[in-house]
């Protein structure tokens, strides 16, 4: 293993706390109902405006769900020590890559 020891505690810290900002951001769309309505009282631009949200939250629920998984299975494999190393072809991951994307299962050639 080539990543030493305190650039993993600081890559764990750094998985953790992004695990809570977006199990959060999670929580707060799920919360906020923004389900376009069918509304006759509602006209068609605020409805078209309405949808146009539904989407971009929609989107960003889907963005903030599928980095939540990669932040967890990298915090597996924080606890397994094999964090750092691509899922793939297994070679290192770049420290400047994955101080970009702590999460990043794969190195810049598997990724591509
Ligand atoms: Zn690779």
């Amino acid at each position: 293993m080539t990543t030493d020891n305190s650039s993993l505690a600081a890559a764990k810290v750094q998985l953790h706390e992004l695990e809570l900002e977006l199990s959060k951001r999670l929580e707060e769309v799920d919360r906020s109902d923004n389900r376009p309505k069918m509304d006759s009282a509602v006209g068609r631009l605020t409805f078209m405006d309405e949808y146009q949200q539904h989407q971009m939250a929609e989107h960003g629920r889907r963005n903030a769900a599928s980095q939540l998984a990669r932040v967890r299975a990298a915090l597996v494999r924080a606890e397994a020590g094999t964090y750092g190393k691509c899922v793939r072809c297994g070679i290192d991951i770049p420290p400047e890559r994955l101080e970009f994307i702590p999460e990043a299962p794969f190195c810049i050639q598997c990724q591509g």
